[in-house]
This record gives structure tokens, C-alpha cells and sequence, in this order.
């Protein structure tokens, strides 16, 4: 069951999540200190999806547009590291990367940080995805244009100087009523998703072939 408050859990009590995977949402603690959890996300959006959680209850409650000062980011920037490391070890064991250039430059081309312009959850989470958007939890238009349009706020780009001051109007205008254009090589599919997600699919295995060397 879905619930905005969801995420609170693994601040709390991130050591009951450590080992195992959480039942109930399918998520992860992969790392944890005094500051910050980090989970994996239990819908990745693509073949690796992490939230970075801060757990600090005033920063936790903050809208993530505008919390992200240049002082808290500098804080947080360690914890995307290891984020990032995480990717790049799980994504490579199970996939071999067959381009080239994304292969020298995968932390830069293949990953994006940020947050949503309006948060789904109660708790702050920043994401750190890998940009394929190859994945079965990706059901709808909704969830590839919140990483595909500027209802993702890129790390660099924040903080915002305001938070959103009409929430429908921001999804309306970047979930709903923007194309869908492929991340990949810019080809616009507007409203076909099935269209879309077939087509990632191509553009996913022109890139990365699975390493079945893993699945011994
Ligand atoms: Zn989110
Ligand atoms: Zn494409």
C-alpha cells in the first residue's frame, strides 16, 4: 500500500532493514549513519534507483526544492558518492556496458541526481537513478516525465529560490500534458507510452548486454 509517510520507517529503524529486503515496499538499507540512510527504492524507475534520506527531522520535513542550500548539499555530497559507487558496482554486475564512451564516462552519462519539483513522500529523498529508465516498474507517462521533464530538479540546479505555488498546475504541465520524449536520442513519442517503453527497450540493448556470468 502506498503511503506518504512510507520512507519515515528506514529513518527511524534503518538497522531492521539492513540485511533483508522490506517486504512490504521492496526497498532496501543499503548504507547508514547519524546523518543519512540510504535505501534502494522499492519501484526503481530504472535498473538501479536510490533515495538518499537525511535524517535529520527539520531537514526531513522540508520542501526539497528550496532545503537544498549550498551548505546542506556540501553535506550530502559524500552520501551521493556512495550512492554512485553503489550503482556502478550493481549495474555492472549485470551488465556489460557495450558503448564505448559510456563506459569511460558512466558516472556522468548514465546517472542523475535530484529531486521532484513536488515530492510523492512526506520525508525529503533525493534520487540517484541510472538514466535508462529500463524497468517494470515504470507503468505510466506520469513516472518517466517525473525524471524527464523539469518536474526533476537536477542536483546542480538547486536550490530553487521558491517551492511550487500550485502543485496540480506543476504536475499538469510536466506529468501529464508534456510529450514523451526518449531520453536516449530525443525521438518525441507524445502519448504513447507502450510505444515508448518498447523503444527503450531497443535503445537499452544497443547499450548493455546482461552479463550472464552472474546468473550462475
Ligand atoms: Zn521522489
Ligand atoms: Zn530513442
Amino acid at each position: 500500500m502506498f503511503w506518504r509517510g512510507a520512507l519515515q520507517q528506514y529513518i527511524d529503524h534503518p538497522e531492521r532493514f539492513e540485511a533483508l529486503t522490506d517486504p512490504n515496499s521492496g526497498s532496501c538499507v543499503i548504507y547508514h549513519d547519524s546523518k543519512v540512510v540510504l535505501i534502494t527504492d522499492g519501484f526503481p524507475k530504472a535498473v538501479e534507483h536510490i533515495l538518499i534520506l537525511p535524517r535529520n527531522p527539520l531537514l526531513s520535513k522540508s520542501h526539497p526544492t528550496t532545503a537544498l542550500s549550498d551548505n546542506v548539499k556540501r553535506k550530502m555530497e559524500p552520501y551521493i558518492e556512495i550512492a554512485i559507487d553503489y550503482i556502478v558496482e550493481q549495474f555492472t554486475k549485470k551488465y556489460i556496458i557495450l558503448d564505448k564512451n559510456l563506459k569511460e564516462d558512466f558516472k556522468k552519462k548514465l546517472i542523475q541526481v535530484g529531486v521532484h519539483r513536488v515530492p510523492s513522500m512526506n520525508n525529503l529523498h533525493i534520487h540517484v537513478i541510472t538514466k535508462d529508465f529500463y524497468s517494470a516498474r515504470l507503468k505510466n507517462k506520469k513516472h518517466y516525465n517525473s525524471f524527464n521533464t523539469n518536474f526533476f530538479v537536477k542536483w546542480h540546479d538547486l536550490p530553487l529560490q521558491n517551492k511550487p505555488l500550485d502543485n496540480k498546475l506543476v504536475e499538469k504541465e510536466y506529468l501529464r500534458d508534456h510529450d514523451l520524449i526518449c531520453c536516449y536520442c530525443g525521438m518525441n513519442f507524445t502519448n504513447k507510452f507502450a510505444k515508448l517503453k518498447e523503444h527503450l527497450k531497443v535503445e537499452f540493448n544497443e547499450r548493455f548486454e546482461s552479463n550472464t556470468m552472474v546468473t550462475l
